[in-house]
């Protein structure tokens, strides 16, 4: 199965949570949401670092794919969950199929700051499109397990979710409609 991974922090604890569930994992790497470009760079290094240490593969999108993400939601920032989302979801199955991976998941379900139902309608959607299967779980309650597994590794630990939008909710502490 190949596991979309947004940072490696929510990426520790679902990685071990599929492998106890006897999958084969793979993780993959394609956020073109995260601004700025050396914000994305750190997050990666990190996600690199964490699958060293946990002996997994791990693919990697190359390029920095923010001028496609920019024309998914300027025009309708209020929406820009779903089209972040769609875009991260779909690649990770179109890769999974190229590969001739059975299953597609993403460690965004372990977050309870995004919007869970949403990530499980769309992940559903797009399997019903590919052929991909979508396997859900609700590991939100695992989110600080999650992080503790990361403490001792002293990765990069982000602040904000990733757009733009949302660094300037988290430091103007103010929310975009
Ligand atoms: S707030 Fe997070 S999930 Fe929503 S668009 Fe921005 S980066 Fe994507």
């Amino acid at each position: 199965m190949l596991i979309h991974a947004c940072c490696a922090h929510c990426a520790a604890y679902t990685i071990s949570h599929w492998r106890e569930q006897g999958y084969d994992v793979s993780a993959f790497w394609y956020n073109p949401n995260i601004h700025p470009y050396m914000e994305h760079e750190q997050r990666l290094e990190a996600m690199k670092a964490l699958t060293t240490q946990l002996k997994v593969s791990l693919i990697v999108s190359e390029g920095y794919e923010i001028i496609d993400y920019f024309r998914q939601v300027v025009g309708h920032e209020d929406e820009r969950c779903r089209h972040c989302f769609q875009m991260r979801l779909l690649r990770t199955s179109e890769v999974a199929r190229e590969r001739n991976l059975s299953a597609f998941t993403t460690t965004l379900l372990i977050s309870p700051h995004q919007k869970h139902d949403l990530i499980r309608e769309i992940g559903a959607s797009i399997a019903e499109a590919t052929g991909v299967e979508f396997l859900y779980a609700d590991l939100r309650k695992r989110y600080s397990d999650s992080r503790h597994l990361t403490k001792p590794l002293d990765l990069y630990r982000q602040q904000y979710c990733g757009c733009v939008y949302s660094e300037w909710e988290r430091y103007a502490n103010i929310q975009i409609k």
